[in-house]
Formats: structure tokens, C-alpha cells, sequence
């Protein structure tokens, strides 16, 4: 089936400024409340928040097989495992409704009313009820640099690194949309030059700028996806600020990994962008070498390009950008991933995450944290208000934002903004 609602040359009814993370082509899918508070699945045209639910009920998607409530729910599940047949035809029609050619509603006053928001009348959720989380470690330049600071340069690259992607299994419970502030945590820590570790605020709060991907209901109990169907299984992304205590994470992660130096918060932007949207903007891959088991071998154009920032804004100044990264930097692509992490039989079910793992470039301007960009803090970060940051102050706020570009055409996420706040005060919760 084409993808009509990817044509250039389409423009909407709706006003979209030039620079638009969101144009006609985007089409994204999130969930919001409304001004009368009610709760409906949506999606955005420039700035302007389209209710799907109402929509539907008015009949703008008579003709597409979907049950009567699809969009009148508080997550995308239901709608994400009707599979991609079925996005691509939800996606064309809205498309064909907000041409510019087309005044079925544009005409139409009293539906225009009921279905149409300012960003400032709704309040956005998450998007999905995510079920189970997985992290990936995919950035090579980002797992050397991590392995440099913790192994020195002869270990930095773990053996296993170059022949799989190395992922975890992380807490969905903490994943959270943007604008939600998260507490700084508490943990045990091991002091430099101290035998026995101490109690107490994490010293060294980081972000880490990584995308995630969306899935449908790809597979049952003991069923491997092959790599090459795997994308058909991919929704789309979102952007993730995967929050890290770094002094935390480094005293507990042996053997097991990351635990809970990781999972007090993550933080997604709520516009999931479909994989169909990203479509004009795949790029090959880094080369890998040696090359990886036959499972994970694959043909084509497996990564996409996505310019990644990030910003820090300390409280009442101007923010800094400190980071800025692609996408396409990942040394292992989302087919490889999802391939490698059914390869044994393991459900992946509608709503699953898989983050990406930070994705840092090859240049010291492009390392996608804190930890990198400071080198375990021993370089300071200017900031624009003259005070300087080697890892995340209380009342600071991060602000990732990323988008593809081609030909004119821009399909962007929006952002994932949340202020890191002082740790947890139990007197001041009523
Ligand atoms: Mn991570």
C-alpha cells in the first residue's frame, strides 16, 4: 500500500509555520485531554491538536476497519495492534482531510469546533500503556567512551560488544512524558578512595539523549521474528531522556548491569512519529565489522536521519545547548535489535519501548551525556547565564529535541523537556 500521506507536495487547510516539527506529512499519534477534560487519542498539524475520537464518531473514517471506541481510549495500544496496514490507511485519510483541496471539514464550522484544539486547551499523557521496557547500549562511540572511564582503554569494548546489541530489561513504571518534573534519587554510593559505601543524594544526575521505538504484537511465546520482517512490527519513536545517577549506577552495576541508578525516571517526548513518516529519511548504517551472525545480517537502508539535541536551562536563564548527535550514529539498527531480542523466543507485545541507548557521534560536541561532555567531571560545561556544569543542578531543566529534514521537508518530535528537582521532601507531600 503507498503512503499518500508522505507526498511533498501536499500542503494542509491548517496554518503550519516553515520550520514545523509537524507538518502534513508528520501525522503523529498521541494521547491528550481535552478542554472538556475528556481523554482521546489525537494527532497534530503545526500547532493545532486534532481529536481522532471525535472525528471518528463524525464519520471522517468511514470506510477504514476499525472498531467504534479505537480512539476513545487513554492509550494507543488497541490502535497500535491493529498492525501497519491499518496506521498507513488512518494515516492517509488524514492527510486527504487536511489537504489544502479538501473542504469536507475545512467548510464545516460546527465538526471543525469539536475536533480541533489549540496546544494550549490540552494537556498530553503518555502515549501508550508501556508493558515491558528494554534499553539498548548501541552507540559504539558511546559504550567506548562509558568503557574508557570505567575499564581504562584496553577493556573499554566488552568482548561480546561487536557480535551483538546489548540491551536490558529496564522498569516501564517510570516512564514519563515530557514536562514532569523528576526528583533527584537517593541510593548507595561508593566515595573515591572509601572501602565502604555511604547513603544519600545522587552526586551526579545525568541524562542521556536516546530515541525509543514503539512496537506492535510482534510474536508469540518461542516465536523469533527474522530480521527482515522486524520493521513491519515497529510503530515509531519517540524521543527519550533515559535519567541516570552515575555514581550510583557505577558502585552497583556489577554483575547484573544497570538497576537502580536508571529506573527513577525516563522521560519521552509524546508524539509517537511513525516509522512511514521517517520513511524519505533512511541512511545506511555504520559499517560493522566483524561482520554480525546471519540472524542479525541484513539488506538495505536500516537507520534514519535524525538530528538529536540537547539543552540544559538552569532556573530563570536562558538554556545551552550542550549535545548535539543523529540518530544514525547507532552501530546496531532497530531491525537488529528487535531481531536479536526475539531470537530466543521472547513476546513482544503492542506498547513494548526499546530505547536506543545514548547515541553519542565521533566528535566531543556530539556525546550524548553528561558523563561523556564532562568526562566523568573533569571538564565544566560553560553555560549561556555564566555558571558552568559538569552533571544536572537541582532546578535545571533538559530539553532534547530532534528531526529529519530533506528536499524541504520536515518531520520533527517536538521535545522532551522535565527539570530535575531536589530529592524527595516527605514534609512537603499533603
Ligand atoms: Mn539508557
Amino acid at each position: 500500500m503507498s503512503i499518500s500521506a508522505n507526498n511533498p507536495d501536499r500542503t494542509s487547510w491548517l496554518h503550519v509555520d516553515k520550520n514545523s516539527d509537524f507538518p502534513i506529512q508528520n501525522i503523529p499519534f498521541g494521547v491528550f485531554l481535552t478542554r472538556d477534560d475528556i481523554i482521546t487519542i489525537g494527532t497534530r498539524i503545526g500547532d493545532t491538536a486534532i481529536d481522532l475520537g471525535a472525528l471518528h464518531q463524525l464519520g471522517y473514517f468511514d470506510g477504514i476497519p476499525l472498531t467504534d471506541d479505537i480512539f476513545l481510549q487513554d492509550t494507543l495500544n488497541d490502535f497500535i495492534a491493529d498492525g501497519r496496514k491499518t496506521w498507513r490507511l488512518v494515516r492517509n485519510r488524514i492527510s486527504e482531510l487536511f489537504d489544502s483541496n479538501n473542504t469536507s471539514l475545512k467548510n464545516n464550522k460546527k465538526n471543525k469546533e469539536t475536533v480541533l484544539f489549540r496546544l494550549d486547551e490540552i494537556e498530553m499523557q503518555l502515549p501508550a500503556q508501556i508493558g515491558d521496557y528494554t534499553d539498548f547500549y548501541a552507540s559504539k562511540e558511546h559504550a567506548t567512551n562509558v568503557g574508557i572511564m570505567f575499564r581504562g582503554v584496553e577493556n573499554a569494548l566488552m568482548p561480546n560488544w561487536l557480535h551483538l546489541p546489548v540491551g536490558y530489561h529496564g522498569r516501564s513504571s517510570s516512564i514519563i512524558p515530557s514536562g514532569i518534573p523528576v526528583h533527584r534519587p537517593q541510593g548507595q554510593t561508593l566515595p573515591a578512595g572509601a572501602t565502604s559505601p555511604v547513603f544519600g543524594p545522587s552526586k551526579l544526575v545525568d541524562f542521556e539523549l536516546e530515541m525509543a521505538f514503539i512496537t506492535t504484537d510482534a510474536n508469540d511465546l518461542g516465536e523469533p521474528i527474522p530480521i527482515e520482517e522486524a520493521e513491519e512490527y515497529i510503530f515509531g519513536l519517540v524521543l527519550f531522556n533515559d535519567w541516570s545517577a552515575r555514581d550510583i549506577q557505577k558502585w552497583e552495576y556489577v554483575p547484573l548491569g544497570p538497576f537502580l541508578g536508571k529506573n527513577f525516571a525516563s522521560s519521552i517526548s509524546p508524539w509517537i512519529v511513525t516509522l512511514d513518516a521517517l520513511e524519505p529519511f533512511r541512511v545506511d548504517t555504520p559499517k560493522q565489522d566483524p561482520q554480525p551472525l546471519e540472524y542479525l545480517q541484513f539488506k538495505g537502508k536500516k537507520s534514519f536521519d535524525i538530528k538529536l539535541e540537547a539543552s540544559i536551562q538552569p532556573k530563570n536563564a536562558k538554556e545551552t545547548i550542550v549535545s548535539k548527535s543523529n540518530f544514525k550514529y547507532m552501530y546496531w539498527n532497530m531491525a537488529q535489535q528487535l531481531a536479536h531480542h526475539t531470537v530466543n523466543g521472547c513476546p513482544v507485545n503492542s506498547g513494548d519501548m526499546m530505547g536506543s541507548g545514548t547515541i553519542s557521534g565521533p566528535t566531543e560536541d556530539s556525546y550524548g551525556s553528561m558523563l561523556e561532555l564532562s568526562w566523568k567531571g573533569e571538564k565544566s560545561i560553560p553555560m549561556k547565564d555564566g555558571t558552568e556544569r559538569k552533571f544536572i543542578n537541582d532546578y535545571d531543566t533538559v530539553i532534547m529535541r530532534g528531526y529529519s529534514e530533506k528536499d524541504g521537508t520536515r518531520i520533527g518530535f517536538g521535545e522532551v523537556k522535565s527539570q530535575l528537582l531536589p530529592i524527595f521532601n516527605p514534609k512537603k507531600k499533603k
